[in-house]
């Protein structure tokens, strides 16, 4: 895995390289083709979230697909509340997604929801019964399942399937005036109950749910299914590339059926895999369950694949915009390695982030031949990747932090850190020698003596070389920092296909978030909430949004390092 990760750093194509070839994906071929054919004079996409949660990094790469595509062929893109199910519903979500959609980069060209359809789909509705096309059932839900038959078995035909076209307008008008109890009646399609997709076998159009809507009120005691409302909706706003996931493929005949037999705007509809990650579960219903039972804070824990949650974690747009497109679009399932979305951030911020020193374990150095109440300012450079970065001074004085793990008592060879006799260089500042090794009565390490060579400051010229380099942290001028590390949310890679009889929430992994006290270099005191920095060494982290300036809060955005495939064995 780690090869894997080299290989890509490696090969990996910056997204602005004009210069490389690449080949269209199908729907870029799909658009091309209509365009060339003078099918559309330019193109409209649509993105449909129904807001019942918060956007997670799978509807991410639907909007980097339908809003990229737009933008690639000068077309627009609309953002449609698909809000038909007046349960689930709220206001709240309306608002967090078009923050989202926003931080993402993208700007729609209409906010539209399908709720402002409701008249005219009505109205069409009305008309399909008109045409013979729709009928009202009074079989309870239950009854229509039982008689929908099996892929190897037609189904049978609804006692109300006859209804003149005049009892079907008077009993849908009176669903529509509240007459009825929720599940009594429902709209049906009248297509064919022998139809070989079973979708097609008199689909529902519309149920009854007398519960009030985040937008209409009371005014709607009756709502379009799913199939009905989204294709109607995309016809409405004549959207011309209607784009979805693949497990909707059975259901385009019946897209297709609805638009063709009301003659409106032939929308069409396509079919892309959907996003799915190692380590990740990402239906709203079960993230909302997450939320609920508090295993993770909130939508934007962290932890989350939650676009806010992202955020917090210290991901950029660009970093989430990268990965959309390093993961293409494919036309078969597939699950991605999360650590390609750890790849993207780390690739982003390595020339976004300025590096800091910070120390995780501290263990206590005493530099002996040092001089007490002595400081020196060492001048560090923010960051190598970007010049305009500049460069800071960092105090160094008589007792340092130094990583605990950067100091081996019994050293294996080929150990280039700090043991005893042995030198290791001071980022920025000196090569120091371990003198001596202090320790409790419990035998734990408690401080290191140590001596320096005031020959080999950094910069000064010295060209004496040691093979190590730590980072460290001047005692008397650390800041006191929490700082939040995570792991997975799961310790199962494929959450995407669990045996049957288990739940995702056995999969919840108890050590997702340790919280440490580090201590920092000064300057990292008072950064704005996510501000993103490197950690020499350490990772890449971020300022999280509890944090205050007397009481600073770091997230680990990703390790420096791809640490889980070596402890994961693969
Ligand atoms: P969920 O099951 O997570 O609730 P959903 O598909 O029901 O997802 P919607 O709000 O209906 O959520 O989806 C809005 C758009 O985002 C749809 O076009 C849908 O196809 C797309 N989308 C949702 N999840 C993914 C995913 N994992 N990968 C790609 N696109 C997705
Ligand atoms: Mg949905």
């Amino acid at each position: 895995m780690e090869n894997k990760h080299q290989a890509m750093q490696e090969t990996a194509t910056p997204p602005e390289n004009e210069g490389t070839i690449r080949t269209l994906n199908f729907l870029e071929e799909i658009i091309e083709a209509d365009l060339t054919a003078g099918k559309y004079k330019s193109i409209l996409t649509r993105f449909p979230p129904e807001p019942n949660g918060y956007l997670h990094v799978g509807h991410a790469k639907s909007i980097c697909l339908n809003f990229g595509l737009a933008k690639k062929y000068g077309g627009k893109t609309n953002l449609r509340f698909d809000d038909t199910n007046p349960a689930k519903e709220e206001t709240e979500y309306v608002d967090a997604i078009k923050e989202d959609v926003r931080w993402l980069g993208f700007e729609w060209a209409n906010e539209f929801y399908a709720s402002d359809y409701f008249e005219q789909l009505y109205e069409w509705a009305c008309m399909l019964i008109k045409k013979g096309l729709a009928y009202v059932d009074d079989q309870a839900q239950e009854e229509i399942r039982r008689t929908r038959g099996t892929v190897t078995q037609p189904g049978i035909n609804s006692p109300y399937r006859n209804r003149s076209v005049e009892e079907n307008l008077d009993l849908f008008t009176r669903m529509r005036a509240g007459e009825f109890a929720d599940g009594t009646k429902v709209l049906r399609a009248k297509i064919d109950m022998a139809h070989p997709n079973m979708l097609m076998r008199d689909p529902l159009m519309y149920r009854i749910i007398h519960t009030g809507h985040h937008r209409t009120g009371d005014r709607w005691c009756i709502y379009p299914m799913y199939d009905y409302a989204h294709g109607e909706s995309d016809s409405i706003e004549h959207i011309t590339h209607s784009i979805c996931t693949l497990e909707f493929d059975v259901h385009r005949p019946l897209y297709d059926w609805f638009i063709e037999n009301l003659e409106i705007f032939p929308s069409r509809q396509y079919e892309f895999a959907r996003l799915n990650l190692t380590y990740t579960v990402m239906s709203k219903r079960k993230l909302l369950e997450l939320v609920k039972n508090r295993y993770v804070a909130g939508w934007d824990d962290p932890r989350m694949p939650t676009i806010c949650g992202m955020r917090r974690r210290g991901y950029t747009p660009e970093s989430i915009r990268l990965f959309a497109e390093k993961v293409g679009v494919a036309k078969r399932d597939n699950v991605i390695d999360l650590s390609l979305l750890e790849w993207c951030v780390r690739e982003d911020l390595n020339r976004r982030a300025n590096r800091y020193m910070a120390v995780l374990d501290p263990l206590k150095v005493v530099i002996t031949n040092y001089p007490e109440g002595q400081t020196e300012e060492m001048e560090a450079v923010n960051n190598p990747e970007d010049e305009t970065a500049g460069k800071r001074l960092v105090p160094f004085s008589r007792e340092i932090y130094i990583e605990r793990e950067d100091f081996m008592e019994n050293p294996p060879k080929k150990y280039f850190r700090l043991s005893p006799g042995n030198e290791v260089r001071l980022r920025y500042a000196y090569i120091i020698k371990c003198e001596e090794v202090v320790k409790d009565t419990a035998g734990n390490i408690t401080e290191l003596r140590c001596t320096y060579d005031l020959d080999t400051r950094s910069g000064s010229g010295s060209s004496r070389q040691v093979k190590g380099t730590i980072h460290w942290v001047s005692a008397a001028h650390a800041g006191r920092t929490e700082v939040r590390l995570f792991d997975r949310l799961f310790t199962e890679a494929r959450m995407d296909s669990l045996p049957e009889d288990r739940d995702y929430k056995d999969f919840i992994n108890a050590g997702s978030l340790r919280i440490i006290t580090a201590f920092t270099e000064p300057a990292l005191k008072g950064l704005p909430h996510l501000a993103h920095v490197q950690f020499e060494r350490l990772g890449y982290f971020t300022v999280d949004t509890d944090a205050t300036p007397d009481r600073p809060v770091f997230n680990r955005t990703v390790t420096l390092k791809d640490t889980w495939a070596k402890v994961a064995g693969k």
